[in-house]
């Protein structure tokens, strides 16, 4: 039995959460939502310069279901 799962953004093993996702990347994905909220149809390159975070690690949220990209933009789900 185990308290920890894989996160599934990072890979990293962490403390069980609600969400399946740890605290950093939760962190990220609330920094890109916020921006992505403000700023509707941001492009990749835009979120990632503003918001400090990787590509790679923004697309793994896009391919984690949390945003989706319409012809380049971004649009957050929920
Ligand atoms: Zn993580």
């Amino acid at each position: 039995m185990s308290n920890h799962i894989l996160c599934k953004f990072c890979g990293n093993l962490r403390p069980r959460t609600n969400t399946g996702i740890c605290d950093s990347c939760m962190i990220d994905y609330e920094h890109i939502k916020d921006y992505v909220l403000k700023h509707p149809d941001s492009i990749l390159m835009e979120i990632s310069n503003e918001t400090k975070i990787s590509v790679t690690r923004i697309m793994s949220f896009v391919r984690g279901g949390h945003f989706i990209l319409v012809e380049g933009a971004f649009t957050s789900i929920d």
